[in-house]
Parts: structure tokens; C-alpha cells; sequence
């Protein structure tokens, strides 16, 4: 699963990837990862401002079990 934080301000829309097995390390292991309990705690790391969104989407670099990648 592929996190990326995206600063909804419109002087900035920074976003950055973020790595969920290190969010979750900071937070605790029962911490729970969804964006709701995630935001409030979210940053932006270009300009502070705390209009942070999440975006989850699968990661395409990553096949796990699942056999090969297929495309189109
Ligand atoms: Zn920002």
C-alpha cells in the first residue's frame, strides 16, 4: 500500500510519500493507520500547514503472493 500526504494548501501542494510501516513504527504497533486517525497528526513538511490530506492507493511496485504483475 502506497501513502502519499499531500498539503491541500494552494501556495504550496507539497506532497510527499510516506512509508507505512515507518508511521506505523512511530505510532505504535495498535496504533491504528487509517487517514482519519492519521491526518491530525499530519504536517506538511514544506510549509507546516496542517491541511493535510492522505491519498491510499495499492503500490505497483510491490507484488506480494500474488504472482506476477499484469498490465494492461
Ligand atoms: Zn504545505
Amino acid at each position: 500500500m502506497k501513502l502519499v500526504a499531500d498539503c491541500r494548501r494552494p501556495s504550496c501542494h507539497h506532497n510527499q510519500r510516506l512509508d507505512l510501516e515507518k508511521v506505523k513504527a512511530k505510532l505504535g504497533p495498535d496504533a491504528p493507520a487509517m487517514a482519519d486517525d492519521l491526518i491530525p497528526r499530519m504536517r506538511c513538511a514544506k510549509c507546516g500547514g496542517k491541511d493535510v490530506g492522505l491519498i491510499y492507493s495499492p503500490d505497483p511496485d510491490k507484488v506480494s503472493g500474488m504472482g506476477r504483475r499484469v498490465r494492461g
